[in-house]
């Protein structure tokens, strides 16, 4: 099928029609078992479209196609440089499609027009075109030995690779995901979220439409016990990578193990901290802090949604953030000066309001927000708590939503102790006008980014992933590329 919208908006007008079946060997299908998944309209809980549900069976055919394409016309099959110009060409065509993107996006997922057009898109598109230019350039050493010997090593494709990325980001993570793995030169078969699949399938055809051979790229839009669980576990696919929960990231590791002990890498939750210091700009930290909680609604895995902030500036930093934050204007995603959207689903709007009940009856203190926003959609307000203590889940427990925690904090000791005190490791960020003083904590935090004077910035070369259980591996960058290669050392005696 088909699902045609026509847009008409202050920020969008035009029509996308957008192919809801499976994309699978080069061709758009039907899944096998012939149900469909309802896609849901996140401003209003109404049913916005209905697209193909994959099943176990379809990821099979998918695997089958996949492999097919490795052995004969893509991986070895296809040099590098061939590999970068496909996708550059495919950025091109992102490019010729930026609006209908961004629109697709903000309809499906809830993040603002504004926000997808400014960063998530060109994000995804930069991601792309990076890892085109990588394509022919991520090639072995030749390593001195012995007089009569040579060694080198061929960084190889590793195969079939599943990929299986959440609702947060869509377009960003399939990029995320694609552009390293395309780029090696393997074939992938990918899930995207059930919750939202929309531009996942705009960039199947558009993978199509460049000229990628049938089976390089495989969709199989699914449910995570079904089609996940199948990727998860599959006996040819040599690699799965996923981003997610941590809950689920850890069924994935043990249906590998399982079965083929294929190679695993995870970018998981957080709880990441966000260090304030005395000498803090604290009209930058401020506005710093707010877009590291609220950003995308909270719906960001390396949220700033734990503030500490040194008790000589707490209450003026508290009375400047609360400020800012009753600034942000809650509504329709489509708006000019919208800051923020709805919640992606139903499921995610009643968890961050069970989260908000457990903070008020665990004894914290809502400092400003912690309702619902209208009376439909899945709008929630930007919530402050304060009071809290140590071991309340809204402090413990990633959240995903609007909802920051602010902490006040005696010194340097007491605040790396606290910010450490949690299962993740995913990000943390530091303000201080003090050299020694950030990078002598960035030393002591336990994550894999560690932003100074900033927060959330991410960039398509620089890496990004977990410490502890925030997960296994790094995305973007250089790093991605080992990700996706098997490493072939060769000694040839002379
Ligand atoms: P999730 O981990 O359940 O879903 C992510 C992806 O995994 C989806 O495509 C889903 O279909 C798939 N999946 C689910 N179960 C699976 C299984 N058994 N095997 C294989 N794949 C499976 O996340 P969610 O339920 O959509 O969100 C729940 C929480 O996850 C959020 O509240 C948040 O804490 C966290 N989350 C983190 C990120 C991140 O970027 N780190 C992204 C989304 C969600």
């Amino acid at each position: 099928g088909v699902f045609t919208h026509q847009f008409a908006n202050e920020s969008f007008n035009g029509q996308v029609n957008i192919n809801t079946g499976l994309f699978i060997d080069g061709q758009w299908v039907d899944g096998s078992g012939g149900s469909t998944i309802d896609v849901l309209n996140p401003t209003n809980g109404e049913l916005l479209a209905k697209v193909s549900e994959g099943t176990a069976e379809d990821v099979n055919l998918a695997v089958a196609a996949a492999q097919r394409a490795f052995d004969t016309t893509w991986g070895h099959n296809t040099p590098g440089s061939v590999r970068g110009i496909l996708l550059n060409k495919l950025a091109d065509k992102m490019e010729s499609q930026y609006d209908a993107l961004c629109a697709v996006e903000a309809l499906d997922n809830g993040l603002t027009f504004q926000w997808a057009k400014n960063a998530d898109v060109p994000a995804s598109i930069a991601t792309i075109r990076y890892y085109g230019g990588w394509a022919d350039k991520f090639h072995g050493k030749t390593i001195e030995t012995d007089k009569n010997k040579l060694a080198y090593t061929i960084h190889e494709p590793i195969g079939v690779v599943g990929q299986i990325i959440p609702w947060n980001f869509p377009l960003l993570m399939l990029c995320w995901k694609i552009g390293p793995a395309l780029a090696t030169g393997n074939a992938i078969v990918m899930k995207p979220s059930e919750f939202t699949p929309l531009s996942a399938l705009m960039m199947a055809e558009m993978i199509h439409q460049v000229g990628f051979p049938a089976g390089a790229f495989n969709l199989v839009v699914g449910y995570g016990s079904t089609v996940g669980q199948t990727i998860s576990e599959h006996p040819l696919i040599e690699k799965v990578a996923f981003t997610g929960s941590t809950v689920t990231g850890r069924k994935i590791m043990e249906a590998a193990a399982k079965s083929n002990l294929k190679n695993v890498t995870l970018e998981l939750g957080g709880k990441s901290p966000n260090i304030i210091f005395n000498d803090a700009d604290i009209d930058q930290a401020v506005n710093w802090a707010a877009h590291g909680v609220y950003w995308n609604h909270g719906q960001c895995c390396c949220a700033g949604s734990r503030i500490f902030v040194q008790s000589k500036i707490y209450q003026e930093f508290l009375e400047k953030f609360t400020k800012k934050v009753k600034s942000i204007k809650v509504g329709d995603p489509f708006g000019k000066d919208t800051n923020q959207g709805p919640q992606v689903s139903q499921l995610q709007f009643d968890r961050i309001m069970s989260y908000i009940e457990s903070g008020k009856e665990q004894g914290a203190n809502i400092h400003l927000g912690g309702g619902r926003v209208g009376d439909k959609g899945y709008y929630v307000e930007p919530t402050i708590f304060t009071g809290t203590k140590p071991e309340m889940k809204i402090v413990q427990e990633e959240i995903f939503g609007p909802v920051a925690v602010v902490i006040k904090f005696e010194d340097e000791d007491d605040v790396v102790r606290q910010a450490n005190d949690t299962l993740y490791g995913l990000a943390a960020a530091v303000f201080s006008k003090d050299i020694d003083r950030a990078l002598q904590t960035v030393n002591k935090l336990k994550a894999g980014t560690v932003w100074v004077n900033c927060i959330n910035v991410l960039n398509h070369n620089v890496p990004f992933g977990g410490f502890k259980q925030s997960g296994i591996g790094r995305e973007l960058g250089e790093y991605a590329l080992s990700n996706y290669t098997n490493v072939k050392a060769v000694h040839v005696n002379i």
